[in-house]
């Protein structure tokens, strides 16, 4: 007795053992015959490793296996490739366990961190900067302003039309892609591009949105890189992140850089606030909404600020605010600690990045590098267990194979034999055909790291609460307190979403969360930072 089996049907002896005949090899007391198509390396090796002798069949089309009569059906093959993968696999989802316990750890090694950032100036993981913004908007501002949003892969020109008490406001806006060789060129190259474009959308408009006679256009600059302010519109780069490694401007006042730009552009325009995107999300959620204390952003890159009472500043020099506040621009994308659950593919990730040692909490979370930790256990997976085909794929080798989008869009995948699993890793590693099997291990890592990261932010939002005495623990449960929170990432991942409240449920406990609401405010930097133009106008705001 013979049959021809392909690795297909020993994954269907690995889904289905309960069928009869699938079982038969290892039942039949006088052994089995297994016929193998030649080119079937996968359920060669199956084959091997289930200890049986091989022999070429005439015509050399396949290859004969017969098997030993004590074989389990479960052991064949996952005595092979899938314990391989299971071992990986199990090993990973160990490494990036976060139980309450651990997030708890991770809160309070956060809340200490922020707190040795607002003691000192240099040398903490938090760098806790001083945004210089006092007053934050009412919702009573007047006038149009304009705001220039540099955050990540994109940067969006904005009009605001305020219209002063109840009357709320108009935005148009325009978003461009920064090309990658300005990402890594030159500071120049990189503004200029930058003005062109804001020039362009300025040279668009009709007449009565030009300002009256005698008064320049005034922009908001919202520039989401570590930047440590001087004024409330000048502010010193500290260092770039999320994949931009520009020559030139660190260590300069960017407010100056864009300037000179916009006046090579020969526009007429003043820039009246530089605002980081968390702080432009915090003043455009203020505009609506009170009780906004903090912003958080979950996009390319990740970052939160929130309201600070001036006397936990210690460090601060200035003259003690008037409004008693300050807003704390935290750049918790650089924390790090021996509390966050890090994996091979974690270090792998930094060893690689522009900014090794750099921004790790950020690369185990935000959007430029979920897909690529997915990527990056794949890879390891091809290696040790010999997924994914008989050679290591070329694409699974390149970096950003795989983006965030791509694994939110399998993470949704339902489907019994995750169909659109398949699709994505044929259009973006060329994997085609995968087996089911591969597919299951697949959606299991995305899963992983996904739930991580989500649980990870939800942690660091509540350190911030907790900071500020808003995590309901701290005697001041009954105030209500919200959370804008903007990015594409949060947006757009809906399971990410969900793990997130999840957590932040768990770690607050469900009487505390009631008291705190997350509240999305889709773009709501760009009109944050008119908003903060608008407040610190040289005209006053009308
Ligand atoms: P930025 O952070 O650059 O200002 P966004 O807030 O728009 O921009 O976030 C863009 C990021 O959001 C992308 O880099 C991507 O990682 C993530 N993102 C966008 N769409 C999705 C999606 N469908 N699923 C998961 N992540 C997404
Ligand atoms: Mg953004």
């Amino acid at each position: 007795m013979s049959a021809l089996i392909t690795h297909r049907s020993i994954e269907a002896i690995c889904q289905l053992p309960q069928v009869p005949e699938l079982r038969l090899p290892t039942r039949s007391s006088r052994g089995f015959g297994l016929r193998v198509p030649l080119g079937d390396s996968l359920a060669r090796r199956a084959c091997v490793s289930w200890g049986s002798h091989a022999r070429t069949d005439r015509g050399r089309r396949s290859v004969s296996y017969s098997l030993s009569r004590r074989q389990e059906p479960g052991v064949l093959v996952l005595a092979g490739q899938q314990q391989e993968a299971q071992r990986v696999l199990d090993e990973f989802r160990e490494a990036c366990a976060t139980p309450l316990e651990k997030l708890e750890k991770v809160v309070d090694s956060m809340v200490l961190e922020m707190e040795a950032g607002l003691a000192a100036e240099d040398g903490c993981l938090l760098k806790m900067l001083p945004s210089f913004v006092e007053n934050l908007p009412k919702g009573t501002e007047r006038g149009i302003y304009y705001a220039l949003d540099l955050g990540g892969t994109n940067f969006r020109v904005l009009r605001a039309v305020f219209g002063g008490p109840g009357e709320g406001c108009m935005q148009e806006s325009e978003i461009f892609t920064i090309p990658h060789d300005l990402m890594v060129g030159e500071s120049d190259d990189l503004f200029d591009f930058i003005a062109s474009k804001l020039r362009d959308f300025v040279l668009r408009e009709t007449e009565n949105k030009s300002p009256p006679p005698g008064r320049k256009r005034e922009l908001g600059f919202t520039f989401s890189f570590p930047v440590m302010q001087t004024s409330v519109a000048s502010g010193t780069l500290i260092h770039w992140s999320k994949g931009f490694k520009v020559a030139g401007t660190v260590g300069r006042d960017v407010v100056e850089v864009l300037r000179e730009a916009i006046s090579r552009q020969n526009l007429d325009m003043e820039v009246a606030a530089l605002v980081n995107d968390t702080v432009g999300t915090l003043a455009g959620g203020r505009y609506i909404n009170g009780d906004v204390m903090i912003a958080v952003i979950l996009g390319t890159g990740t970052n939160a600020c929130y309201v600070e009472r001036a006397e936990a500043v210690p460090k601060w020099k200035g003259p003690p605010p008037k409004s008693g506040i300050h807003v704390i621009n935290t750049e918790w994308g650089n924390f790090g600690s021996p509390t966050l659950p890090t994996t091979f593919a974690d270090d792998d990730l930094d060893r690689e990045s522009v900014n090794p040692s750099e921004h790790i909490f950020e690369k185990m979370m935000s959007g430029m590098y979920l897909g690529d930790l997915v990527r990056r256990v794949m890879l390891r997976l091809a290696k040790d267990a010999g997924y994914f085909g008989d050679s290591i794929p070329e694409k699974l080798t390149k970096k950003l194979a795989l983006t965030t989008p791509d694994i939110s869009k399998m993470h949704a995948d339902d489907s019994p034999t995750l169909e659109v699993v398949g699709e994505i890793l044929k259009k973006k590693l060329d994997l085609d055909p995968t087996r089911l099997e591969e597919r299951r291990v697949v959606y299991s890592i995305i899963d992983i790291i996904a739930r991580r990261g989500a649980r990870l932010a939800a942690a660091a939002i509540v350190a911030v609460l907790r900071k500020i005495g808003r995590d309901g623990k701290s005697g001041n449960g009954t105030s209500k307190t919200v959370i804008a929170m903007d990015g594409g990432l949060y947006e757009h991942y809906t399971k990410f979403r969900d793990y997130l409240n999840e957590a932040f449920v768990d770690l607050l406990g469900e009487e505390a969360a009631k008291n705190v609401v997350i509240e999305l405010s889709k773009d709501g930097s760009g009109i944050g930072a008119a908003l903060l133009a608008a407040c610190h106008s040289k005209y006053g705001s009308q």
